[in-house]
């Protein structure tokens, strides 16, 4: 092959890549410098830890209960009906809340979902810790999740404490009807209640998957949620990325503002010229 062909060939390679990677929702072009570089260090590293937030989900069509139009009927916001205070006062309205505003039992993963699962198969990914409770990282294949925030997928007893099949919780056409257990308690979800503690063996979990990361990705979050956000001061690898759709205050060495799923595609399209 001629030296001139070789070169039309690379402008057409880097041409293609330009026009898979422009994304037209964005005013401006993601910085692509960053895209590559997380890319680069995806590639160099082997020991990478994913935290996602409420973000990850979004894209997948979860609404962020947090923002937006985070406050509901009476005034009332997600926080007081997720409390666990509201729960024991008003466990009718609280089941509503959370068979309607938090349980998707439809939804499917997207793209992020789906990389991060095939990065723990290529034994990139050590775990995926997240603040999502509605089991998507596990739907797309992972099998290091850690969930700081319980699940919607299990349920038990808040008096007794026994576990009951998610289908006693979920599965009701009213959603105000409540589930009882054979004790007389009400059956919950496995979510972490606002004023209840983080399960200290996730917790530690996590800790300990952070400290033993080489790169962290942080991603779909602002990091306001304490105490999971306190968890990066153990980070002591290399490499710190945050793809967020809004800037947030963290000490990163790669920050990129855009969709969490758009940049894993960018990062898929980059890796796989590059044979990964
Ligand atoms: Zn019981």
């Amino acid at each position: 092959m001629s030296i001139s062909l070789i070169n039309f060939c690379i402008k057409i390679q880097k041409l293609t890549i330009f026009l898979l990677t422009y994304d037209k929702n964005n005013v401006i072009f993601m910085n692509m410098n960053n895209i590559q570089k997380l890319a680069q260090a995806i590639k160099s590293h082997e020991r990478i830890v994913f935290f996602g937030g409420a973000g990850v989900s979004t894209e997948s069509g979860v609404p962020d209960f947090r923002s937006a139009d985070g406050i509901f009927n009476n005034n009332e916001s997600a926080e007081t009906l997720l409390s666990y205070s509201y729960f024991k006062l008003n466990p009718t309205r609280f089941m509503e809340f959370y068979r309607t505003k938090l349980f998707f039992p439809d939804v499917k993963p997207n793209f992020a979902h789906n990389y991060l699962a095939k990065l723990e198969k290529a034994e990139k990914l050590h775990a995926v810790i997240t603040q999502n409770v509605d089991g998507l990282h596990q739907k797309a294949g992972s099998g290091n999740v850690i969930e700081l925030h319980g699940t919607a997928h299990k349920c038990f007893c808040d008096l007794c404490k026994e576990a009951q099949p998610a289908v006693v919780v979920n599965e009701f056409v009213n959603p105000a009807e409540l589930p009882f257990c054979k004790c007389g308690g009400v059956i919950r979800p496995a979510i972490i209640m606002y004023e209840e503690p983080l399960d200290p063996d996730v917790t530690g979990r996590a800790i300990r998957a952070i400290a033993e990361a080489d790169m962290l990705i942080i991603a779909g979050t602002s990091l306001r949620v304490y105490p999971a956000a306190s968890y990066i001061g153990y980070f002591t690898g290399n490499c710190l990325a945050v793809i967020n759709r809004e800037a947030i205050a963290a000490k990163a060495d790669i920050v990129i503002e855009g969709s969490v799923g758009e940049t894993f595609k960018k990062i898929n399209i980059i890796l796989r010229e590059r044979g990964f």
